[in-house]
C-alpha cells in the first residue's frame, strides 16, 4: 500500500515538473518564428496533410508565460514537443476553412486542397510537431506529425511579400499584449491613405463595445500596407474578378455574403511584416460581407453601412472562438454539430455537459430550456437554436452580437472574450 502511494507521488512530481518546464520560454525558444507550411486535401469523409515547406520569420508575438493553450477550443490543434525528452513545450488551437468546406455538399463529391501554416516560436533544439483534428465525438485525434531541426539548411528566411507596416496604437510589448494586424486587401498603391484611415476606423469599432472597450490597453494595433494590383475583390456571382494580394472572394461555399480567402499561405506571407496574434483582413469594397475563423483571421468589407457590426462580430469568431448564435439563415452546411457531444464553442451547448458551459451564470429559477418569451429578453438562459441549427442546439441569450447586428455581446460571450484577453495579456 505504502509502495503504491510513493509511486503515484513520484508520478505526480514528474508530471508537475514537466508542465513547469513547458512554460519556460527561454529554455526552449528564441525570438523568431518557425513556420511549417502544410497542404490539406480531402473530401467530406477523409483528409490528409502533406508538408510543403519550412520558413524562418521574424516577430514572435505570443505570450512567453502561457505557451500551452489552456482552452483547447477549435477544430484543430498542434503541439510542439522537444524531440529528445518528449516534453510538451507549445500548443495552439485554431479553425480552418478546409474543415468548414468539409461540411458542404460539394465535399461529398469533390476532392479539394487548401494550404495551411503552423507558426510557433523558433525552437533551440530539434522538435516534433503533431497536428490533431477534432473528431465527431469532440476529442482531438492525431492526424499528422513531423520532425524539424532549427539547424536545418532548408529553413527559408526570405520574405516573399515585403511591405511597410505602420504602428496605429502601441500599448506595450508584443508578448504582453494582443497584437491585432490589419492587412490591406484590394487596395492599390494610390489607395493606401484610405486603407490606413479604414484600418483606424475599424479598430475603433472593436473598441467601441464591451468587453473590448474597457480592455483597450491590452491590445496593440498595426497595419501592413499590402498593395494589390486591382481595387476591390472577386464577386464570382457577378463575374467580377480582381487581381488582389490575398485572393479574397465573396460567394464562399455558394453564400454571397461569405467573403473569405482560401489562400492562407499568402495571408501569412503578408502578415510576416509585423508582430501579430490576430490577423484582420480589410477588403476595399462597400459590398456587405465577411467572415471570421478562430485563430485564423477575420475579414470584412471596409465601406459597408453595416461594417461596424460585422467587424465586431467577425473578431468575436476569430479571437474568442465564439460561434454564430443564429440558426435561421440559408447557410449551406450539413451535419454541423454532433448532438451527442458538447460543441467546443463557449457560447453554444447541446446540454450533454452543460456544467462545463454557462450553467453557473443561470439564476436558480431559470427554466432549462428557457422559453423564448419577452419576459426572458435580458435573462441568461438556454434558448433553443444556434450555430445554424434550429433544434437541440442552445444559445445563452435571446439576442447577442453573435446573433444579430443590432445586439451587443451577451454576458456569456463577453465572459469568454475577457478570459481570452487575460490569457494573451498574461493576467
Ligand atoms: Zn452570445
Amino acid at each position: 500500500m505504502i509502495r503504491k502511494i510513493s509511486i503515484s507521488l513520484f508520478l505526480f512530481l514528474l508530471i508537475d515538473t514537466s508542465s513547469a518546464q513547458a512554460q519556460n520560454f527561454d529554455q526552449w525558444f528564441e525570438d523568431d518564428v518557425m513556420r511549417v507550411d502544410l497542404m490539406f486535401s480531402g473530401t467530406a469523409h477523409e483528409s490528409t496533410y502533406a508538408f510543403s515547406g519550412l520558413k524562418k520569420e521574424p516577430h514572435y508575438s505570443g505570450s512567453r508565460t502561457v505557451l500551452v493553450d489552456p482552452f483547447d477550443y477549435g477544430d484543430h490543434k498542434f503541439e510542439v514537443s522537444d524531440a529528445e525528452s518528449g516534453t510538451l513545450i507549445y500548443s495552439f488551437t485554431y479553425c480552418t476553412l478546409f474543415r468548414e468546406w468539409q461540411t458542404t455538399m460539394e465535399a461529398q463529391t469533390v476532392r479539394r486542397a487548401y494550404n495551411h501554416v503552423l507558426r510557433f516560436p523558433w525552437p533551440k533544439a530539434a522538435i516534433k510537431v503533431e497536428v490533431f483534428d477534432r473528431s465527431w465525438q469532440g476529442d482531438f485525434v492525431s492526424s499528422w506529425s513531423g520532425h524539424f531541426d532549427p539547424a536545418s539548411i532548408y529553413a527559408d528566411p526570405s520574405m516573399p511579400a515585403l511591405f511597410e507596416s505602420v504602428d496605429l496604437e502601441i500599448n506595450g510589448l508584443p508578448e504582453e499584449k494582443i497584437d491585432i494586424l490589419f492587412l490591406a486587401e484590394g487596395y492599390t498603391e494610390n489607395e493606401m491613405v484610405k486603407f490606413l484611415a479604414d484600418a483606424e476606423r475599424s479598430a475603433g469599432y472593436i473598441f467601441s463595445e464591451e468587453p473590448f472597450k474597457s480592455r483597450r490597453e491590452s491590445f496593440n494595433i498595426r497595419a501592413v500596407k499590402s498593395v494589390s494590383k486591382d481595387s476591390g475583390t472577386d464577386i464570382p456571382g457577378q463575374s467580377v474578378w480582381k487581381n488582389t494580394i490575398l485572393n479574397s472572394s465573396f460567394f464562399t461555399f455558394g453564400i454571397e455574403r461569405y467573403m473569405t480567402t482560401m489562400d492562407y499561405a499568402s495571408v501569412c506571407d503578408v502578415a510576416a511584416n509585423a508582430h501579430y496574434d490576430q490577423i484582420y483582413i480589410l477588403v476595399n469594397t462597400d459590398k456587405y460581407g465577411g467572415g471570421g475563423m478562430y485563430n485564423l483571421y477575420s475579414i470584412s468589407a471596409a465601406d459597408n453601412l453595416e461594417s461596424r457590426a460585422v467587424v465586431i462580430h467577425e473578431f468575436g469568431h476569430a479571437f474568442g472562438g465564439l460561434a454564430d448564435e443564429y440558426y435561421n439563415s440559408a447557410v449551406a452546411y450539413t451535419d454541423f454539430f454532433n448532438l451527442e457531444a458538447e460543441p467546443w464553442n463557449p457560447n453554444l451547448t447541446t446540454l450533454v455537459d452543460f456544467d462545463a458551459k454557462w450553467k453557473s451564470m443561470l439564476k436558480a429559477d431559470t427554466p432549462i430550456p428557457t422559453p423564448q418569451e419577452e419576459k426572458f429578453n435580458a435573462i441568461i438562459g438556454v434558448y433553443e437554436g444556434g450555430g445554424y441549427v434550429a433544434k437541440d442546439v442552445y444559445r445563452p441569450m435571446i439576442d447577442c452580437r453573435m446573433h444579430t447586428n443590432d445586439a451587443v455581446f451577451c454576458p456569456v460571450c463577453a465572459d469568454a472574450l475577457v478570459q481570452m484577453i487575460n490569457r494573451f495579456s498574461g493576467q
